[in-house]
């Protein structure tokens, strides 16, 4: 058991001290506006800004908690509460951390309150793991004042000196074999005294013992770029450096180098990286090199959360690696912001407030006056094109892979041929099983990417053509085998499949469209020796079956790996020769602005788990398009063409990067209702946003037109800057309620469209 202790630097540096008569609270109840309370005159001069507070709200006058954000002097309301008391004695976030959360609020049009609350995780907030003790002191007041002490009580106090420590009532007690009540009247000739503490019950292992780290010597590439952060560094102020570095460059050996030199200087850094490549793979490298680590990561319990927050909170952690939300994790002193693969979309929240982690982070190195660095292989164009147009980002290349292994070739397979001149259906073209083939015969290895989990994506009837669909969702459904089922991706609902079409009656229900399990089929069918493993998120239900697998496929327990996304990211397998994009058309079709920077995006990722090792590789996409320009040059690795032309058509539709997106988001279960509602509120903007100069696309339905029994409907917002939303969303926000019985969104800089 440890005992609290608070941070010793004062976090409230520059920070208001509010002793006005009235404060503004925001709370958290998805309400966009603050509540005024009066501060009673014992609190006054003793709330911050950020600070907790509990106060009554509504007709019962319940208790809720909320966050204190600013003073006044004066109220022209009638009737005003008062704040009850302070629900912590220190306030939890930091300046950085609340100026954040203004920022947020404002930026991605999100109640204060509910900035605060993904800025301080639910645990915190509740105290998971932590519970209130009282222990046994003994006061300095000395016996001899004391009329007289019973032979019970002297028993007591000897025990307790006995001790050298206190001790809880209850326990001192059977100690001293008495009763608490004799501990009371110890306490009332002002013996002892009771205190109450607060204890966490957590057990400790952060620190862990320190591997001799490898002697690696940076390639000439990686010095630069690391001397061009350490310059940053060097000048102690914001600035952004984008990291672009094909895969197996060594960026994550440049990211460890800078954060050395961060913690050597006794601060801290907070490392990003999407939810899937936090495995124990990437973690250990970083336990190898620094002792104290804290990861956030989804799946911490209340308590494992609570923990990790407090020691980053108190200084027992120099680094922080998680996922999404660490961009908020509450480090004293910060030296470094790092987000690997910062183009991934899973950086976006996609639940109010809708915030992209890598434009959090930049704001947070902004308002620390710390550096930032970008990595990918990939950048996102947003990105690429701030490097060239704002003068606080640069950029550092690594174009060569460690140990000037080749990037490898890939081969561009015309699934149209293979559907030609091959009987019956195929999901593995001849020249990528011929590879397979090879590849198993020398003993190599074998990763082949898919999209889609389940087996066939869609299942309709040849005679009327009637698909089957989610009733909750305008979705078609997916047949899974193992067993027999008709699942919705969306909501998730399982169904029988169908012996007869609904339809029309006739058995001549088909399956169409691919998924993993199929894959798997085929290829166990084809080959019957080779031992395949299929990692999705349906095989990887059990807690660690994710990390089995991928040890199986490392030791050579399996030839193939087949999945999903999973198996695109970041893995680092020597021994796999041959990658295989099963179906390179799916991204490519999704209907969004942003399908052919994911195609390429996915292309550069899966083929860059190929030739990692001393035998090289070879990388197989699988198209019927393959003279489009996307998989062509992502086929050549040829990411500044690619950019240039997709840059060049992103300008002239005034996409982002070069005008920013909105997207209000409107929901209801009554079909007519969501569509009333979206046609009010497209209504009401015309006027607003001629004024500011935003273009609206819409209203419409959206292309997931029903999910999980909601009707929805949306309207695109094109703005020309982020400043020109900006002032826009402040003039707008609060004239945009929805009626009874509909949800709204609004989603700002949205990564999807669907
Ligand atoms: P990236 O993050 O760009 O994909 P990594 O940093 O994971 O690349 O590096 C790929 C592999 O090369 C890792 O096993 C890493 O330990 C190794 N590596 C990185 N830099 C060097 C170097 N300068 N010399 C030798 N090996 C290196
Ligand atoms: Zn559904």
């Amino acid at each position: 058991m440890t005992t609290l202790t608070m941070p010793q630097t004062d976090p409230n540096l520059g920070r208001p001290t509010l002793a006005t008569p009235f404060v503004t609270v925001a709370l958290p109840l998805g309400l966009d506006r603050t509540f005024t309370y009066a501060l009673p005159k014992r609190l006054r001069g003793h709330v911050i800004t950020g600070q907790r507070v509990a106060v009554p709200f509504g007709k019962g006058n319940r208790t809720i908690t909320g966050w204190v954000v600013g003073g006044l002097e004066t109220t022209d309301l009638k009737e005003v509460k008062e704040v009850t008391e302070l629900v912590d004695t220190e306030p939890l976030l930091s300046l950085d951390l609340v100026d954040l959360a203004f920022w947020m609020s404002r930026y991605y049009v999100t109640p204060l309150g509910q900035a605060f609350e993904a800025i301080l995780p639910a645990a915190v907030r509740q105290n998971a793991g932590f519970k209130t003790i009282q222990l046994v002191v003994r006061t300095e007041k000395p016996e001899a004042e004391v009329d007289r002490v019973l032979s019970k009580q002297r028993r007591v106090l000897d025990r307790l000196a006995e001790s050298g420590a206190p001790l809880a009532p209850r326990e001192l007690a059977r100690q001293a074999g008495c009763t608490v009540a004799v501990i009371k009247s110890l306490e009332e000739k002002g013996l002892v005294r009771i205190e109450t503490r607060q204890v966490d019950e957590f057990a400790r292992d952060l620190f862990i013992e320190l591997e001799e780290p490898k002697a690696i010597h940076l390639t000439p590439e990686q010095g630069l770029a690391l001397q061009r952060i350490k310059n940053l560094l060097a000048a102690d102020t914001f600035g952004v450096l984008l990291l672009q570095g094909v895969t197996g460059s060594g960026k994550t050996e440049v990211y460890l180098r800078a954060i050395a030199a961060v913690v050597e200087a006794g601060r801290q850094a907070i490392v990003l990286v999407p939810e899937i490549a936090l495995t124990p793979q990437t973690i250990r490298r970083f336990r190898e090199r620094f002792t104290q680590v804290a990861v956030l990561h989804s799946n911490l319990t209340d308590v494992e959360r609570h923990r990790q927050w407090r020691d980053i909170a108190e200084g027992r952690a120099d680094v922080v690696i998680g996922a999404r939300s660490a961009v908020f994790a509450p480090v004293r002193d910060l030296g470094l912001i790092v987000i690997d693969e910062e183009h991934e979309n899973s950086f976006k929240q996609d639940t109010s407030p809708r915030y992209h982690a890598r434009d959090v982070a930049i704001m947070r190195g902004h308002l620390v006056g710390v550096p930032v660095i970008l990595g990918s292989a990939t950048p996102s164009l947003e990105s690429y094109q701030n490097v060239r147009a704002i003068q606080h980002y640069q950029e550092s290349r690594l174009a060569q892979r460690v140990g000037g292994r080749p990037l490898p070739p890939v081969q561009i397979v015309d699934m149209r041929l293979e559907a030609a001149e091959r009987k019956g259906q195929h999901v593995i073209s001849r020249p990528l099983e011929a590879a397979i083939d090879e590849a198993w015969r020398k003993q190599e290895q074998v990763i082949l990417f898919l999209n889609r989990r389940g087996f066939a994506t869609h299942l309709f009837c040849v005679r009327c053509g009637h698909v089957a669909k989610c009733p909750d969702c305008d979705v078609g459904l997916t047949y899974h085998t193992k067993p027999g089922i008709l699942q919705c991706h969306y909501c998730g609902r399982r169904l029988k499949p169908p012996e007869k079409c609904p339809s029309c009656s006739a058995e001549t229900i088909n399956y169409w469209g691919t998924g993993t399990q199929r894959v798997e089929e085929e290829v166990s069918r084809k080959f019957p020796e080779i031992r395949v493993g299929r990692m999705d998120s349906d095989s990887m239900k059990r807690r660690g079956g994710h990390e089995s697998l991928l040890s199986a496929f490392r030791d050579g327990e399996l030839d193939i790996l087949l999945g999903t996304q999973m198996v695109a990211k970041g893995l680092d397998f020597p021994n796999v020769t041959v990658v295989g994009v099963v179906n390179a058309d799916v991204a490519l079709s999704l209907p969004d602005f942003r399908a052919n920077e994911r195609t390429f995006q996915l292309i550069t990722q899966v083929a860059g788990r190929a030739g990692r090792g001393p035998k090289g590789g070879q990388v197989f996409v699988q198209t019927f398009q393959p003279e489009h320009l996307t998989i062509q040059l992502a086929a050549n690795h040829d990411y500044d063409s690619f950019a240039k032309d997709e840059l060049a058509t992103r300008q002239a539709r005034g996409y982002p990067p070069f005008g920013r997106l909105a997207r209000i988001l409107v929901r209801s279960q009554s079909r007519q209702k969501a569509a009333e509602a979206i046609q009010a509120f497209a209504g009401r903007l015309i006027e607003p946003a001629r004024i500011a100069g935003i273009t609206i696309l819409g209203p419409q339905p959206c292309p997931l037109a029903k999910l999980s029994r909601f009707w929805r409907y949306h309207i695109l917002l094109k703005a020309p800057t982020a400043k020109a939303f900006l002032h826009f969303w402040d003039r707008m926000r609060t004239d945009l309620n929805p009626p009874g019985g509909v949800q709204m969104a609004i989603d700002v800089d949205p990564q999807s469209t669907l």
